[in-house]
């Protein structure tokens, strides 16, 4: 201990986000109750999706939030859809603007499920030999960092919401002020698949008008260090249906002779991808974009999780050779949703089917866009002998083809990545290295896929994801729950943000 001491660096001066975040910090921790008090009375507003009146009250309030906090906040409505709630922080003599993206709405809950059976009643727990139990606030005093605040929203995505309120109390309190604009737009309909997040920003282009937007949502890292995430990935369904005879027939009697669509099926699935994960269909990698050398190298220096998660669910390889989770995730990804063909087990009848069904999620990357892989894999399907049709086979269809398959496409989402070199990446990682007093984590992309891609597509603005909430929160299932210090360390964050951000934003366009 005394050997570590004496290395520390005791008279240098801290950078400057550190001086913020210690302010930042001995401003919170002398009123840690309050915080949690007020996040309390805000989680107790129901969220979920349908609930349109609830929805509406926590808009009001979070403008009523904003608003006491000296933000100009107003509701971005038309009653067709839940409000967004928009707020706007003008800095004197500040030249960049950030918009900070979180959503207040939640998925359903099943109160029975719960535990206590009131999902909006936040109660404060302490896990204590592994059990968590109920503690009161106090009045006063510091709070355990380990404790969590339960309740639906509390994770996901109240949190980012209540910090930086919190972030803005702080900053007053220690008399200093943000050095960029700050824009604020939080959403009402994330959980219900972002229906009218389009319609909103075209009819509010100018109001947006921004250097990059700060999305705020997600888990932070595995190993509860904080990440930098600059994308995530598109995603794309498909569902497949091979026939077979018009009626079932006797496998003994007829097997050799007619086809069989399950072994179809398994020889089209196979056709498509390898046991490595590669896509098999031609043409497939053109359009991808490859992970550059700095976004391999910003993976490949992420804390290693991939051992501990092999064994937490007993695969004893993985695809390409255990290649890094986290890369993966750069690449296109074929997975089988589901696959239904005659029956099995006690059911099993010795008979050739009539139909087989599989069901598909693309993941796709940059550049990758659904119409060009929808018509890729079309292509590739006839190019190994299907006829492809978008309806249900006709009589005359079967008759006239050996191979039918009927093709019926999901809603296709484009990926984002933004590059480790724009100008937001280097101003927000430069920010966070500088107030954590080491290098923040680089994540190049999320492996899942997030409404980032409608807002960088209809503004035309770089997009980067900074979550506060802890990997382990439950979010979309019972007991959703948020770690305090994740809320402390969202607090401290923010404020380096709102204060640093200028100071590292370069200069020059790379
Ligand atoms: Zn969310």
């Amino acid at each position: 201990m005394r050997v570590r001491l004496l290395l520390l660096p005791l008279f240098a001066a801290p950078l400057a986000a550190q001086s913020v975040r210690d302010d930042v910090r001995a401003w919170r921790e002398a009123r840690e109750p309050q915080i949690v008090r007020e996040y309390a009375e805000f989680l107790a507003i129901p969220n979920t999706k349908n609930d349109t009146a609830a929805l509406r009250r926590n808009a009001v309030a979070i403008v009523g939030m904003l608003s006491k906090r000296g933000v100009s906040a107003r509701l971005l409505e038309n009653g067709a859809w839940p409000p967004a709630v928009y707020g706007e922080l003008k800095s004197p003599g500040a030249t960049r603007t950030i918009v900070v993206y979180a959503h207040y709405d939640g998925q359903p809950v099943d109160a029975a499920e719960w535990r206590g059976g009131a999902p909006f009643a936040a109660q404060l727990r302490e896990s204590r030999g592994g059990e968590w139990v109920d503690i009161a606030i106090p009045e006063r005093g510091r709070l355990n960092p380990e404790a969590r605040i339960f309740a639906r929203g509390a994770g996901d995505d109240k949190a980012p919401i209540v910090a930086i309120l919190n972030t803005l109390d702080a900053l007053a309190a220690t008399h200093r002020k943000p050095t960029i604009n700050v824009k604020f737009f939080f959403e009402g309909e994330e959980e219900s698949g972002s229906a009218h997040l389009k319609q909103i920003l075209e009819a509010n282009r100018a109001l947006l008008a921004a250097d990059a937007w700060l999305f705020c949502d997600g888990p932070t890292h595995q190993s509860r260090e904080l990440q930098v995430a600059f994308g995530g990935r598109g995603a794309m369904g498909v569902e497949l249906t091979v026939y077979g005879p018009a009626k079932a027939l006797h496998s003994g009697h007829y097997g050799n002779w007619a086809p069989n669509p399950g072994m179809l099926l398994a020889d089209l699935v196979r056709s498509m991808r390898d046991v490595d994960g590669r896509i098999l269909i031609s043409g497939y990698y053109d359009d991808v974009v490859p992970p550059t050398a700095k976004e391999l190298a910003a993976v490949r220096a992420l804390p290693p999780v991939d051992s501990a998660l092999r064994r937490e669910l007993l695969l004893g390889g993985t695809e390409a050779d255990n290649a890094l989770l986290a890369e993966r995730i750069l690449y296109p990804a074929l997975n089988m949703r589901g696959m239904r063909v005659g029956q099995v087990e006690g059911l099993a009848a010795n008979a050739i089917s009539t139909e087989a069904k599989a069901s598909f999620d693309f993941r796709l990357v940059p550049k990758q866009t659904p119409a060009r892989v929808q018509s890729m894999v079309e292509q590739h399907l006839k190019s190994t002998g299907w006829y492809v049709t978008h309806a249900a086979a006709t009589d005359a269809e079967r008759l006239a083809h050996r191979k039918v398959v009927r093709v019926t496409w999901g809603a296709g989402d484009e990926a984002t990545r933004v590059s480790l070199d724009q100008p937001i990446s280097q101003a927000l990682t430069a920010t966070l290295d500088e107030m954590l007093g080491k290098p923040v984590l680089r994540v190049p992309t999320l492996g899942g896929s997030l409404p980032t891609a409608t807002i960088e597509r209809t503004l035309g603005v770089p997009l980067v994801i900074f979550p506060i909430a802890n990997h382990d929160d439950n979010q979309h299932a019972k007991d959703e729950n948020l770690r305090l210090q994740n809320l402390w360390d969202g607090i401290e964050a923010y404020a380096a943000i709102m204060t640093r951000l200028d100071a590292h934003w370069p200069r020059t366009t790379p």
